[in-house]
Protein backbone atom coordinates (compact mmCIF):
# COMPACT_ATOMS: atom_id res chain seq x y z
CA UNK A 1 0.00 0.00 0.00
CA UNK A 2 1.06 3.69 -0.85
CA UNK A 3 0.14 6.61 0.74
CA UNK A 4 -0.47 9.22 -2.02
CA UNK A 5 1.02 9.09 -5.10
CA UNK A 6 1.26 12.75 -6.91
CA UNK A 7 0.02 13.36 -10.34
CA UNK A 8 2.62 15.91 -11.79
CA UNK A 9 6.10 16.10 -11.54
CA UNK A 10 7.93 19.78 -11.53
CA UNK A 11 11.60 20.17 -12.29
CA UNK A 12 14.30 22.62 -12.40
CA UNK A 13 15.70 22.00 -16.01
CA UNK A 14 19.46 23.76 -16.24
CA UNK A 15 18.61 23.65 -20.10
CA UNK A 16 15.72 26.24 -20.19
CA UNK A 17 16.57 27.77 -16.54
CA UNK A 18 12.88 26.96 -16.08
CA UNK A 19 11.08 24.62 -13.83
CA UNK A 20 9.10 22.59 -16.36
CA UNK A 21 6.19 19.43 -15.93
CA UNK A 22 8.02 16.52 -16.80
CA UNK A 23 6.09 14.98 -19.40
CA UNK A 24 8.36 11.24 -20.06
CA UNK A 25 9.67 10.29 -23.46
CA UNK A 26 8.01 7.09 -23.15
CA UNK A 27 4.34 6.73 -21.12
CA UNK A 28 4.63 5.75 -17.26
CA UNK A 29 8.83 5.31 -17.83
CA UNK A 30 11.75 7.69 -16.98
CA UNK A 31 15.03 7.57 -18.63
CA UNK A 32 17.52 8.73 -16.22
CA UNK A 33 21.62 9.03 -16.85
CA UNK A 34 23.41 10.45 -14.10
CA UNK A 35 27.43 11.08 -14.26
CA UNK A 36 29.48 8.33 -11.87
CA UNK A 37 32.31 8.55 -10.16
CA UNK A 38 35.84 8.70 -11.63
CA UNK A 39 37.56 5.36 -9.88
CA UNK A 40 40.82 6.55 -9.13
CA UNK A 41 40.41 7.47 -5.16
CA UNK A 42 37.62 7.29 -2.78
CA UNK A 43 34.62 9.20 -2.93
CA UNK A 44 34.66 11.97 -1.09
CA UNK A 45 31.20 13.10 0.92
CA UNK A 46 30.79 15.42 -1.69
CA UNK A 47 30.48 13.57 -4.55
CA UNK A 48 28.09 11.35 -1.65
CA UNK A 49 25.73 14.18 -1.29
CA UNK A 50 25.20 14.36 -5.26
CA UNK A 51 24.87 10.85 -5.80
CA UNK A 52 22.46 10.23 -2.66
CA UNK A 53 20.38 13.84 -4.22
CA UNK A 54 19.95 11.58 -7.44
CA UNK A 55 19.18 8.18 -5.43
CA UNK A 56 15.98 10.66 -4.13
CA UNK A 57 14.88 11.79 -7.23
CA UNK A 58 15.57 7.78 -8.88
CA UNK A 59 12.87 6.52 -5.68
CA UNK A 60 10.23 9.31 -5.96
CA UNK A 61 10.27 8.46 -9.78
CA UNK A 62 9.47 4.69 -8.64
CA UNK A 63 7.34 6.03 -5.95
CA UNK A 64 5.30 7.85 -8.08
CA UNK A 65 5.06 4.75 -9.90
CA UNK A 66 7.16 5.41 -13.16
CA UNK A 67 9.45 2.19 -14.51
CA UNK A 68 13.02 3.96 -14.49
CA UNK A 69 15.92 2.87 -15.99
CA UNK A 70 18.58 4.59 -14.26
CA UNK A 71 22.08 4.54 -15.72
CA UNK A 72 24.96 5.84 -13.79
CA UNK A 73 27.91 5.19 -14.93
CA UNK A 74 32.29 4.26 -14.02
CA UNK A 75 34.43 6.31 -15.30
CA UNK A 76 37.62 4.24 -15.50
CA UNK A 77 39.60 5.99 -18.61
CA UNK A 78 40.04 9.40 -19.96
CA UNK A 79 39.40 11.54 -17.52
CA UNK A 80 42.87 13.50 -17.16
CA UNK A 81 44.32 15.08 -14.52
CA UNK A 82 43.56 18.77 -14.61
CA UNK A 83 40.20 18.11 -16.69
CA UNK A 84 42.57 19.46 -19.81
CA UNK A 85 42.93 17.33 -23.29
CA UNK A 86 46.51 17.94 -23.82
CA UNK A 87 48.15 14.54 -25.26
CA UNK A 88 50.75 14.36 -22.71
CA UNK A 89 48.42 14.84 -19.21
CA UNK A 90 47.99 12.17 -17.82
CA UNK A 91 44.88 9.48 -16.93
CA UNK A 92 43.99 10.00 -13.38
CA UNK A 93 43.85 6.33 -13.33
CA UNK A 94 47.14 6.01 -15.26
CA UNK A 95 48.94 7.79 -12.83
CA UNK A 96 47.70 6.36 -9.39
CA UNK A 97 48.74 2.94 -11.31
CA UNK A 98 51.78 4.03 -12.36
CA UNK A 99 52.80 5.35 -8.83
CA UNK A 100 51.65 1.77 -7.22
CA UNK A 101 52.94 0.23 -9.85
CA UNK A 102 49.35 -2.16 -10.16
CA UNK A 103 47.53 -2.89 -13.37
CA UNK A 104 45.16 0.61 -13.63
CA UNK A 105 42.12 -1.88 -13.58
CA UNK A 106 43.39 -2.79 -9.82
CA UNK A 107 43.08 1.00 -9.48
CA UNK A 108 39.66 0.86 -11.06
CA UNK A 109 38.28 -2.14 -9.13
CA UNK A 110 39.54 -1.28 -5.68
CA UNK A 111 38.03 2.23 -5.67
CA UNK A 112 34.51 0.71 -7.25
CA UNK A 113 34.21 -1.61 -4.60
CA UNK A 114 35.20 1.22 -2.49
CA UNK A 115 32.05 3.67 -3.81
CA UNK A 116 29.98 0.60 -3.59
CA UNK A 117 30.50 0.22 0.20
CA UNK A 118 30.13 3.68 0.79
CA UNK A 119 26.99 4.00 -1.56
CA UNK A 120 25.46 0.30 0.48
CA UNK A 121 26.57 2.39 3.74
CA UNK A 122 24.40 5.60 2.98
CA UNK A 123 21.50 3.18 1.69
CA UNK A 124 21.64 4.29 -1.86
CA UNK A 125 19.69 2.03 -4.62
CA UNK A 126 22.01 0.44 -7.03
CA UNK A 127 21.56 1.78 -10.49
CA UNK A 128 19.59 -0.65 -12.87
CA UNK A 129 22.62 -0.65 -15.15
CA UNK A 130 26.47 0.62 -14.09
CA UNK A 131 28.43 0.69 -16.89
CA UNK A 132 31.82 0.93 -17.70
CA UNK A 133 33.70 3.83 -20.22
CA UNK A 134 36.62 0.77 -20.42
CA UNK A 135 33.62 -1.59 -21.70
CA UNK A 136 32.37 0.81 -24.37
CA UNK A 137 35.46 1.42 -26.27
CA UNK A 138 33.81 -0.13 -29.75
CA UNK A 139 30.94 2.32 -29.04
CA UNK A 140 32.98 4.94 -28.65
CA UNK A 141 35.31 4.54 -31.83
CA UNK A 142 31.73 4.30 -33.25
CA UNK A 143 30.16 7.31 -32.46
CA UNK A 144 33.14 9.32 -33.65
CA UNK A 145 32.60 7.96 -37.01
CA UNK A 146 29.65 9.36 -37.09
CA UNK A 147 30.33 12.54 -35.86
CA UNK A 148 33.63 12.75 -38.41
CA UNK A 149 31.00 11.57 -41.14
CA UNK A 150 28.76 13.91 -40.61
CA UNK A 151 31.72 16.83 -40.66
CA UNK A 152 31.42 17.91 -36.85
CA UNK A 153 35.12 16.69 -36.17
CA UNK A 154 39.00 16.83 -37.41
CA UNK A 155 41.55 14.54 -37.27
CA UNK A 156 45.11 15.84 -36.08
CA UNK A 157 48.42 13.48 -35.17
CA UNK A 158 46.39 10.34 -34.71
CA UNK A 159 43.82 12.06 -32.90
CA UNK A 160 40.47 13.13 -33.29
CA UNK A 161 39.17 16.42 -31.79
CA UNK A 162 35.42 18.04 -32.08
CA UNK A 163 35.08 21.29 -34.52
CA UNK A 164 33.15 23.77 -31.68
CA UNK A 165 33.90 26.83 -34.05
CA UNK A 166 31.74 24.85 -36.73
CA UNK A 167 29.75 23.78 -34.40
CA UNK A 168 28.91 26.93 -32.86
CA UNK A 169 28.67 28.90 -36.09
CA UNK A 170 25.65 26.57 -37.27
CA UNK A 171 23.73 27.90 -34.40
CA UNK A 172 23.47 24.82 -32.67
CA UNK A 173 23.42 26.07 -29.27
CA UNK A 174 26.94 25.51 -27.96
CA UNK A 175 27.19 27.45 -24.47
CA UNK A 176 23.11 26.99 -24.02
CA UNK A 177 23.75 24.62 -21.12
CA UNK A 178 26.29 26.59 -19.22
CA UNK A 179 25.41 29.59 -20.07
CA UNK A 180 28.63 30.23 -21.98
CA UNK A 181 29.10 32.21 -25.08
CA UNK A 182 31.49 31.21 -27.83
CA UNK A 183 32.80 34.92 -27.57
CA UNK A 184 33.80 34.28 -24.28
CA UNK A 185 35.28 30.51 -24.85
CA UNK A 186 37.33 32.33 -28.15
CA UNK A 187 39.09 34.46 -25.71
CA UNK A 188 39.87 32.13 -22.96
CA UNK A 189 43.03 31.81 -22.53
CA UNK A 190 44.12 28.27 -21.34
CA UNK A 191 47.74 27.36 -21.26
CA UNK A 192 47.18 24.02 -23.15
CA UNK A 193 50.43 22.09 -24.12
CA UNK A 194 48.79 20.94 -27.29
CA UNK A 195 46.32 24.20 -28.45
CA UNK A 196 48.61 23.53 -31.87
CA UNK A 197 46.78 20.85 -32.58
CA UNK A 198 43.31 22.23 -32.35
CA UNK A 199 42.18 24.87 -34.45
CA UNK A 200 40.25 26.53 -31.84
CA UNK A 201 40.91 26.61 -28.14
CA UNK A 202 37.37 25.44 -27.08
CA UNK A 203 37.73 22.24 -29.47
CA UNK A 204 37.70 19.13 -27.15
CA UNK A 205 39.04 15.37 -27.78
CA UNK A 206 36.82 12.79 -28.77
CA UNK A 207 40.40 10.36 -29.32
CA UNK A 208 43.48 11.11 -27.58
CA UNK A 209 46.87 9.37 -29.42
CA UNK A 210 48.28 7.85 -26.47
CA UNK A 211 51.85 9.11 -25.06
CA UNK A 212 54.18 5.97 -24.56
CA UNK A 213 53.76 6.65 -20.96
CA UNK A 214 50.18 5.90 -21.31
CA UNK A 215 48.98 2.36 -19.62
CA UNK A 216 45.73 2.59 -21.51
CA UNK A 217 45.22 2.41 -24.49
CA UNK A 218 43.41 0.68 -27.65
CA UNK A 219 43.54 -0.28 -31.60
CA UNK A 220 41.33 2.49 -33.12
CA UNK A 221 41.13 4.01 -36.61
CA UNK A 222 43.64 7.10 -35.85
CA UNK A 223 46.37 5.89 -33.77
CA UNK A 224 46.65 3.74 -30.45
CA UNK A 225 44.87 5.78 -27.70
CA UNK A 226 41.96 6.29 -25.82
CA UNK A 227 38.67 8.14 -26.05
CA UNK A 228 37.81 11.73 -24.62
CA UNK A 229 36.10 12.00 -21.38
CA UNK A 230 32.96 13.40 -22.52
CA UNK A 231 32.73 10.97 -25.16
CA UNK A 232 31.47 8.01 -23.03
CA UNK A 233 28.73 9.19 -21.64
CA UNK A 234 27.12 9.98 -25.02
CA UNK A 235 27.94 6.47 -26.04
CA UNK A 236 26.71 4.92 -22.90
CA UNK A 237 23.75 6.99 -22.28
CA UNK A 238 22.73 6.23 -26.15
CA UNK A 239 23.17 2.40 -26.08
CA UNK A 240 21.40 2.30 -22.75
CA UNK A 241 18.48 4.78 -23.06
CA UNK A 242 18.13 5.67 -26.76
CA UNK A 243 19.27 8.86 -28.87
CA UNK A 244 16.49 11.02 -26.65
CA UNK A 245 15.49 9.98 -23.02
CA UNK A 246 14.34 11.81 -20.31
CA UNK A 247 16.60 12.95 -17.56
CA UNK A 248 20.80 13.76 -17.21
CA UNK A 249 22.06 14.81 -14.02
CA UNK A 250 25.33 15.44 -12.63
CA UNK A 251 27.75 17.71 -10.60
CA UNK A 252 27.10 21.44 -11.31
CA UNK A 253 30.73 21.48 -11.85
CA UNK A 254 30.33 18.75 -14.93
CA UNK A 255 27.82 21.36 -16.41
CA UNK A 256 30.73 22.62 -18.36
CA UNK A 257 32.37 21.63 -20.04
CA UNK A 258 31.44 18.18 -19.77
CA UNK A 259 27.83 18.12 -20.23
CA UNK A 260 28.02 21.24 -22.69
CA UNK A 261 30.29 18.67 -24.69
CA UNK A 262 28.24 15.91 -24.25
CA UNK A 263 25.48 17.56 -26.12
CA UNK A 264 27.45 18.54 -28.64
CA UNK A 265 28.36 15.08 -29.12
CA UNK A 266 25.19 13.69 -29.41
CA UNK A 267 23.98 16.39 -31.89
CA UNK A 268 26.88 15.85 -34.10
CA UNK A 269 26.11 11.94 -34.13
CA UNK A 270 22.67 11.73 -33.37
CA UNK A 271 21.04 14.97 -34.93
CA UNK A 272 19.48 15.49 -31.42
CA UNK A 273 19.97 16.61 -28.21
CA UNK A 274 20.20 13.45 -25.77
CA UNK A 275 18.40 14.18 -22.58
CA UNK A 276 14.70 16.60 -22.59
CA UNK A 277 15.82 17.48 -18.98
CA UNK A 278 18.92 18.32 -17.42
CA UNK A 279 19.36 18.45 -13.59
CA UNK A 280 22.23 19.89 -11.84
CA UNK A 281 23.29 18.77 -7.73
CA UNK A 282 24.62 21.51 -6.29
CA UNK A 283 28.12 21.35 -4.25
CA UNK A 284 28.94 20.24 -0.98
CA UNK A 285 30.91 22.77 1.20
CA UNK A 286 33.37 22.31 4.34
CA UNK A 287 32.80 25.19 6.53
CA UNK A 288 32.31 27.37 4.01
CA UNK A 289 34.71 26.24 1.29
CA UNK A 290 34.00 24.00 -1.47
CA UNK A 291 34.59 20.32 -0.85
CA UNK A 292 37.57 18.94 -3.19
CA UNK A 293 39.62 16.01 -3.59
CA UNK A 294 42.25 18.05 -5.85
CA UNK A 295 42.67 20.76 -3.21
CA UNK A 296 42.84 18.28 -0.43
CA UNK A 297 40.33 19.65 1.09
CA UNK A 298 37.48 17.07 2.03
CA UNK A 299 36.01 14.56 4.21
CA UNK A 300 36.14 11.10 3.40
CA UNK A 301 32.65 9.10 4.10
CA UNK A 302 34.63 6.23 6.33
CA UNK A 303 36.45 8.48 8.50
CA UNK A 304 33.10 10.26 9.21
CA UNK A 305 31.61 7.48 10.08
CA UNK A 306 34.20 6.50 12.54
CA UNK A 307 35.06 9.55 13.94
CA UNK A 308 38.77 9.81 12.59
CA UNK A 309 38.58 12.87 10.49
CA UNK A 310 41.50 14.57 11.27
CA UNK A 311 40.95 17.95 9.71
CA UNK A 312 41.38 20.96 12.15
CA UNK A 313 40.43 24.15 11.97
CA UNK A 314 42.48 27.63 12.49
CA UNK A 315 42.33 27.18 15.85
CA UNK A 316 43.95 23.19 15.84
CA UNK A 317 40.40 22.53 17.28
CA UNK A 318 39.36 19.26 15.12
CA UNK A 319 36.40 20.10 12.35
CA UNK A 320 34.31 16.93 13.50
CA UNK A 321 34.89 15.96 16.62
CA UNK A 322 33.14 12.91 16.97
CA UNK A 323 31.12 9.82 14.66
CA UNK A 324 28.39 10.15 12.78
CA UNK A 325 25.93 6.93 11.54
CA UNK A 326 25.40 6.94 7.61
CA UNK A 327 21.78 7.92 8.44
CA UNK A 328 22.67 10.63 9.97
CA UNK A 329 24.94 12.01 7.17
CA UNK A 330 21.95 11.13 4.63
CA UNK A 331 19.55 12.80 6.64
CA UNK A 332 21.48 16.03 6.92
CA UNK A 333 21.98 15.79 2.69
CA UNK A 334 17.81 15.77 3.14
CA UNK A 335 18.04 19.09 4.89
CA UNK A 336 19.41 20.57 1.85
CA UNK A 337 17.46 21.81 -1.35
CA UNK A 338 19.53 19.53 -4.22
CA UNK A 339 19.79 23.05 -6.14
CA UNK A 340 21.38 24.43 -2.76
CA UNK A 341 24.81 24.21 -1.96
CA UNK A 342 25.18 22.95 1.47
CA UNK A 343 27.58 23.53 4.38
CA UNK A 344 28.93 20.21 5.93
CA UNK A 345 29.65 21.44 9.73
CA UNK A 346 29.72 20.04 13.08
CA UNK A 347 26.94 21.49 14.83
CA UNK A 348 24.80 20.85 11.33
CA UNK A 349 25.45 16.79 11.91
CA UNK A 350 24.63 17.34 15.43
CA UNK A 351 21.37 19.18 14.58
CA UNK A 352 20.71 16.19 11.52
CA UNK A 353 21.44 13.51 14.82
CA UNK A 354 18.77 15.10 16.80
CA UNK A 355 16.71 15.50 13.97
CA UNK A 356 16.49 11.74 12.87
CA UNK A 357 16.40 10.80 16.22
CA UNK A 358 13.29 12.86 16.56
CA UNK A 359 11.57 11.43 13.34
CA UNK A 360 12.12 7.60 14.57
CA UNK A 361 10.73 8.04 17.77
CA UNK A 362 7.81 9.77 16.52
CA UNK A 363 7.38 7.53 14.08
CA UNK A 364 7.22 4.41 16.66
CA UNK A 365 5.25 6.48 18.79
CA UNK A 366 2.71 6.46 15.99
CA UNK A 367 3.01 3.02 15.08
CA UNK A 368 1.35 1.98 18.87
CA UNK A 369 -1.02 5.09 18.96
CA UNK A 370 -4.64 4.09 19.31
CA UNK A 371 -7.69 6.28 18.55
CA UNK A 372 -10.32 5.93 21.04
CA UNK A 373 -13.70 4.47 20.08
CA UNK A 374 -15.84 7.00 19.12
CA UNK A 375 -13.00 9.86 18.53
CA UNK A 376 -14.46 12.82 16.69
CA UNK A 377 -12.31 13.09 13.68
CA UNK A 378 -11.79 17.09 13.73
CA UNK A 379 -8.07 16.60 13.58
CA UNK A 380 -7.83 14.87 10.62
CA UNK A 381 -8.50 17.62 7.86
CA UNK A 382 -5.40 19.42 9.35
CA UNK A 383 -3.58 16.53 9.14
CA UNK A 384 -3.76 14.89 5.86
CA UNK A 385 -3.23 18.19 4.91
CA UNK A 386 0.30 18.51 6.03
CA UNK A 387 0.55 15.10 4.54
CA UNK A 388 -0.47 16.00 0.95
CA UNK A 389 1.69 19.27 1.49
CA UNK A 390 4.35 17.13 1.98
CA UNK A 391 3.98 15.21 -1.13
CA UNK A 392 3.33 18.30 -3.52
CA UNK A 393 6.92 19.68 -1.84
CA UNK A 394 8.66 16.76 -3.42
CA UNK A 395 6.89 16.91 -7.06
CA UNK A 396 7.99 20.27 -6.96
CA UNK A 397 11.42 19.41 -8.15
CA UNK A 398 12.20 17.18 -5.19
CA UNK A 399 11.99 20.12 -2.00
CA UNK A 400 13.16 17.25 0.16
CA UNK A 401 13.80 20.31 3.17
CA UNK A 402 10.10 21.26 3.38
CA UNK A 403 8.59 18.35 3.04
CA UNK A 404 10.92 16.95 5.91
CA UNK A 405 9.71 20.58 7.61
CA UNK A 406 6.08 19.11 6.80
CA UNK A 407 6.63 15.50 8.01
CA UNK A 408 8.18 17.59 11.61
CA UNK A 409 4.79 19.70 11.42
CA UNK A 410 2.73 16.17 11.58
CA UNK A 411 5.27 14.77 14.31
CA UNK A 412 4.62 18.10 16.61
CA UNK A 413 0.76 17.14 16.45
CA UNK A 414 1.21 13.43 16.91
CA UNK A 415 4.18 14.18 20.46
CA UNK A 416 1.11 16.67 21.50
CA UNK A 417 -1.35 14.02 20.80
CA UNK A 418 0.69 11.58 22.99
CA UNK A 419 2.05 14.89 25.63
CA UNK A 420 -1.66 15.31 26.08
CA UNK A 421 -2.06 19.11 24.23
CA UNK A 422 -3.86 17.88 21.42
CA UNK A 423 -6.75 15.47 22.50
CA UNK A 424 -6.91 11.83 21.04
CA UNK A 425 -11.00 11.96 20.93
CA UNK A 426 -10.11 14.20 18.18
CA UNK A 427 -8.27 11.83 15.89
CA UNK A 428 -9.53 8.99 13.80
CA UNK A 429 -7.98 5.79 13.72
CA UNK A 430 -8.22 5.65 10.03
CA UNK A 431 -6.27 9.01 9.86
CA UNK A 432 -3.22 7.67 12.20
CA UNK A 433 -2.89 4.30 10.21
CA UNK A 434 -2.41 6.44 7.08
CA UNK A 435 -0.21 9.26 8.78
CA UNK A 436 1.97 6.47 10.43
CA UNK A 437 2.02 5.05 6.33
CA UNK A 438 2.95 8.73 5.47
CA UNK A 439 6.13 8.43 7.87
CA UNK A 440 6.93 5.25 6.41
CA UNK A 441 7.29 6.20 2.77
CA UNK A 442 8.67 9.02 3.36
CA UNK A 443 11.35 7.85 5.64
CA UNK A 444 12.03 4.41 3.94
CA UNK A 445 10.59 4.59 0.37
CA UNK A 446 11.32 8.42 -0.61
CA UNK A 447 14.01 9.78 1.65
CA UNK A 448 15.90 6.33 1.85
CA UNK A 449 16.32 6.15 5.60
CA UNK A 450 17.38 2.82 7.30
CA UNK A 451 16.58 1.87 10.91
CA UNK A 452 20.44 1.45 11.78
CA UNK A 453 19.71 0.76 15.48
CA UNK A 454 21.14 -2.45 14.38
CA UNK A 455 23.93 -1.71 12.06
CA UNK A 456 27.49 -2.55 12.23
CA UNK A 457 28.33 1.14 11.46
CA UNK A 458 26.35 1.99 14.81
CA UNK A 459 27.84 -0.55 16.46
CA UNK A 460 31.35 0.68 15.51
CA UNK A 461 30.54 4.65 16.71
CA UNK A 462 29.30 2.97 20.15
CA UNK A 463 32.32 0.99 19.78
CA UNK A 464 34.41 4.05 19.25
CA UNK A 465 32.86 6.31 22.36
CA UNK A 466 33.77 3.16 24.46
CA UNK A 467 37.24 2.69 22.96
CA UNK A 468 37.86 6.28 24.05
CA UNK A 469 36.24 5.95 27.24
CA UNK A 470 38.51 2.95 28.16
CA UNK A 471 42.18 4.36 26.36
CA UNK A 472 41.72 7.97 28.59
CA UNK A 473 41.44 5.58 31.34
CA UNK A 474 44.23 3.61 30.70
CA UNK A 475 46.31 7.11 30.01
CA UNK A 476 45.19 8.56 33.36
CA UNK A 477 46.68 5.21 35.22
CA UNK A 478 49.88 5.83 33.34
CA UNK A 479 49.96 9.55 34.47
CA UNK A 480 49.90 8.21 37.92
CA UNK A 481 51.95 5.58 37.24
CA UNK A 482 49.41 3.02 38.15
CA UNK A 483 51.23 0.36 35.88
CA UNK A 484 48.83 -2.55 37.42
CA UNK A 485 45.46 -1.06 35.59
CA UNK A 486 47.01 0.21 32.61
CA UNK A 487 48.29 -3.15 31.71
CA UNK A 488 45.74 -5.04 33.00
CA UNK A 489 43.24 -2.72 30.49
CA UNK A 490 45.55 -3.35 27.31
CA UNK A 491 46.16 -7.12 28.10
CA UNK A 492 42.46 -7.28 28.56
CA UNK A 493 41.89 -5.65 25.40
CA UNK A 494 44.25 -7.82 23.24
CA UNK A 495 42.05 -10.97 24.95
CA UNK A 496 39.03 -9.45 23.33
CA UNK A 497 41.16 -9.34 20.38
CA UNK A 498 41.73 -5.49 20.22
CA UNK A 499 44.87 -3.76 20.27
CA UNK A 500 46.19 -0.32 21.39
CA UNK A 501 48.76 1.44 19.78
CA UNK A 502 50.66 4.66 21.15
CA UNK A 503 52.10 7.37 18.91
CA UNK A 504 53.02 10.61 18.53
CA UNK A 505 49.60 11.67 18.21
CA UNK A 506 48.01 9.66 20.94
CA UNK A 507 46.63 6.49 21.34
CA UNK A 508 44.30 4.57 18.90
CA UNK A 509 42.93 1.22 18.70
CA UNK A 510 42.41 -1.34 16.18
CA UNK A 511 40.52 -4.58 16.07
CA UNK A 512 42.41 -7.75 14.89
P1 LIG B 1 34.08 12.77 -10.02
O1 LIG B 1 34.35 11.45 -9.34
O2 LIG B 1 35.12 13.79 -9.72
O3 LIG B 1 33.86 12.58 -11.49
O4 LIG B 1 32.74 13.36 -9.38
C1 LIG B 1 31.57 12.60 -9.19
C2 LIG B 1 30.39 13.52 -8.95
O5 LIG B 1 30.53 14.27 -7.74
C3 LIG B 1 30.17 14.57 -10.06
O6 LIG B 1 28.78 14.63 -10.37
C4 LIG B 1 30.63 15.86 -9.43
O7 LIG B 1 29.97 16.98 -9.96
C5 LIG B 1 30.23 15.63 -7.98
N1 LIG B 1 30.96 16.48 -7.02
C6 LIG B 1 32.29 16.77 -6.98
N2 LIG B 1 32.60 17.59 -5.93
C7 LIG B 1 31.42 17.81 -5.29
C8 LIG B 1 31.03 18.58 -4.13
N3 LIG B 1 31.91 19.26 -3.40
N4 LIG B 1 29.72 18.58 -3.78
C9 LIG B 1 28.79 17.88 -4.49
N5 LIG B 1 29.08 17.15 -5.58
C10 LIG B 1 30.37 17.10 -5.99
ZN1 LIG C 1 29.33 12.20 -17.75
Amino acid sequence: MKAIAPKTIRLYNSLSGQKEIFTPVHEGRVGLYVCGPTVYSDAHLGNCRTFVNFDIIYRFFEYCGYKVRYVRNITDVGHLVGDVDDAGADDKIGKKARAEQVEPMEIVQRYTNGFHDVMRQLNTLSPSIEPRATGHILEQIEMIETILKNGWAYIKNGSVYFDTLKYAKADKGYGQLSGRILEDLLVETRDLKNQDEKQHPSDFALWMKAAPQHLMHWNSPWSVGFPGWHLECSAMSTKYLGKTFDIHGGGNDLKFPHHENEIAQNVGACGCQPAKYWLHANMLLLYGKKMSKSDGYYVAPNELFAGTCELKDENGGKMLTKAYSPMTVRFFILQAHYRSTMDLTDSGLQAAEKGWKYLTETYKLLKNMVAPKGAKPLLDKQLDELANAAFEDMSDDFNCPKAMSRLFELGSKINALKGGQLSMKEVSEDCLRRMEQVFHDFMFKIFGLRDESADAASTHATMNGLMQLVIEMRQQARTTKDWTTSDKIRATLQQVGIDLRDGKEGTTWVKN
